[in-house]
C-alpha cells in the first residue's frame, strides 16, 4: 500500500523511472517496503513486536534504539551513526520514527549528502538491474552480496518498473503561461494544504528564469519556489503546484502557498524593483493562478498577526517568517495593488453570472434605454402632421419634457393597445364610433 507513495516520492526527486525501480527494489528487500519493520531476530530476542518497538521509540520509553544494532525500517538502518541521525531527524520534525515521509525524506537527505555520486546515478540509470547494484553495493551493503542476490534485488526492482514506469499519475495542473520549466529535486513531494495563499519573493538579483532553474536544480542548494519571473517578464515553473517548494523558511506556508520569485532591475538601494515586463507578468500569474486554484480574491493587510486566516488575507512575505528584507520594499509596499489590480481582472471575468443575474441586469439595461426614448427629439418632416394630432386630441402627451413641455415621446415605439386607443379617438371623430 506504501508502494505508489514512494513512486511518486522517488519520481519527484527526479530519480529515472530504472533508479526509482533500482532503489525500491532493495527497499522491498531490505523491509518489505513496511516503514516500522523491525528486523526479525530482534522482534524475537527484544519481545517487541514492530509496533511496539516503534511506540516505545518514540515515547522514549526504549532507550537503546541507536546503539541495539537492530536494523529497522524502509531502508532497515542499523549502524548506530545513521539510527541517531534518523531518530534526530524525526525529532526535529515531531513525527514518529516509523512515519513513511520522515524516513523518504531521510533517505533523500542521506543519499544527497552522504553519497552524491549514487544519487546523480539514480537519476540518469537506464537500467533497473544498474540501478538496483548501485544501491546494494554503495548504499545498503548487505552481508550477502552474491550474483542470486543480485539477481533477486533487480527483479524486485523490474517488478514496480512494469508497474509504475511512464504512469504517473498527473492529474497536475501549472500555469500555461509558464515558457521554461527546469524542476527541482529541492521539495517536500505532495502539499499537505491545499493552495489558498500566495507568496510572492525578490531574487535579490537580476537572474534569468534560466539561472535561477539552474541555481534550484541542485540539492545542495536545498531552495526553490514554484515558479520564477525574469526581468523580461518571462515565467519559469520549477517546482510542480501540487509540490511543496522550499521558499518561504516556513513548512506551513510552503504548504499551502505557491511561491513565486521575481527578478530585480534594481538593487537594494532602491528597494529591489522589478521590471515593466517582469510586474505584468506577475499579475498575469496571480490571476491564472487564482482560477485554476479557486481563489476568488487576493486580500492583503499588510498584518503579519493574519497569518493563516486567508479570509482575512491570502498573501504573505518571506520577512514575516525569516529575518529577510525579501520581497523588498518595491514589491512589499505594492502588494495592495497587486491585490487591486488582480481582483479587478478575477471580476471581469466573474463566473458567478447566472440567468437570474443576466434578466436582472438586462432589465435595467432596457429600462434605461426605454427612459431614453422619453423625450420630444424627433424630425422636422413630421412636424405638420404632430401639430395637428395634437390640435385635435389624438395625442396627449405623457408628463413634462425637460424644457417644461407636454412629453410627447414621439421617438417611442407604439404598442398596439396605444394603436387601438389612436383609432377608437378619430373614429369617433368622424362618427363612425
Ligand atoms: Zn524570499
Amino acid at each position: 500500500m506504501y508502494e505508489e507513495r514512494i513512486w511518486r516520492f522517488l519520481k519527484g526527486k527526479l530519480l529515472s523511472d530504472c533508479g526509482a525501480a533500482g532503489l525500491m527494489g532493495n527497499l522491498y528487500a531490505e523491509s518489505g517496503l513496511n516503514p516500522v519493520n523491525l528486523q526479525n531476530t530482534h522482534e524475537r530476542k527484544l519481545g517487541l513486536s514492530d509496533k511496539e518497538y516503534t511506540q516505545q521509540v518514540d515515547f522514549g520509553l526504549y532507550a537503546d534504539f541507536v546503539h541495539d544494532g537492530a536494523g529497522y525500517g524502509l531502508a532497515q538502518w542499523t549502524f548506530w551513526s545513521r539510527k541517531q541521525n534518523l531518530l534526530a531527524f524525526a525529532k526535529s520534525r515531531e513525527k514518529s520514527i516509523g512515519d513513511l515521509e520522515t524516513q523518504l525524506e531521510f533517505l533523500w537527505k542521506e543519499l544527497t549528502e552522504s553519497y552524491a555520486s549514487l544519487a546523480q546515478m539514480l537519476m540518469s540509470a537506464s537500467s533497473v538491474r544498474a540501478a538496483s547494484d548501485a544501491v546494494l553495493l554503495q548504499f545498503e551493503r548487505p552481508a550477502d552480496q552474491s550474483e542470486t542476490a543480485k539477481a533477486r534485488r533487480a527483479a524486485y526492482g523490474q517488478k514496480y518498473y512494469d508497474q509504475f514506469a511512464g504512469k504517473e499519475a498527473a492529474a497536475m495542473s501549472n500555469s500555461p503561461l509558464v515558457s521554461y520549466t527546469k524542476l527541482s529535486p529541492n521539495h517536500s513531494g505532495r502539499r499537505k494544504h491545499a493552495i489558498d495563499t500566495i507568496s510572492i519573493h525578490c531574487m535579490a538579483g537580476d537572474l534569468t528564469v534560466e539561472s535561477c532553474g539552474n541555481l534550484f536544480v541542485s540539492p545542495s542548494r536545498k531552495a526553490s519556489s514554484n515558479y520564477g519571473i525574469g526581468s523580461d517578464g518571462r515565467i519559469g515553473l520549477y517546482v510542480e503546484e501540487c509540490n511543496r517548494s522550499w521558499c518561504t523558511s516556513s513548512s506551513s506556508n510552503d504548504n499551502r502557498a505557491i511561491t513565486i520569485e521575481v527578478a530585480n532591475n534594481g538593487g537594494a538601494n532602491q528597494g529591489w524593483p522589478v521590471s515593466d515586463a517582469a510586474y505584468r507578468s506577475l499579475i498575469a500569474l496571480l490571476v491564472d493562478i487564482c482560477q485554476r486554484n479557486g481563489i476568488k480574491r487576493l486580500l492583503w493587510k499588510g498584518d503579519k498577526s493574519l497569518i493563516g486566516q486567508v479570509d482575512k488575507q491570502n498573501m504573505t512575505v518571506h520577512r514575516w517568517f525569516a529575518a529577510k528584507a525579501c520581497p523588498g520594499d518595491w514589491l512589499y509596499s505594492r502588494h495592495g495593488q497587486i491585490a487591486d489590480e488582480v481582483n479587478a481582472k478575477l471580476s471581469e471575468e466573474d463566473e458567478d453570472m447566472d440567468q437570474t443575474k443576466f434578466n436582472e441586469m438586462f432589465f435595467a439595461a432596457m429600462t434605461d434605454y426605454l427612459k431614453g426614448l422619453q423625450n420630444n427629439n424627433c424630425g422636422d418632416w413630421s412636424q405638420e402632421a404632430r401639430d395637428w394630432c395634437i390640435s385635435v386630441g389624438l395625442f396627449a402627451g405623457n408628463g413634462t419634457a425637460v424644457d417644461g413641455k407636454p412629453n410627447m415621446m414621439w421617438p417611442s415605439g407604439l404598442t398596439r393597445e396605444q394603436a387601438a386607443q389612436l383609432f377608437y379617438r378619430l373614429a369617433k371623430m368622424v362618427g363612425l364610433a
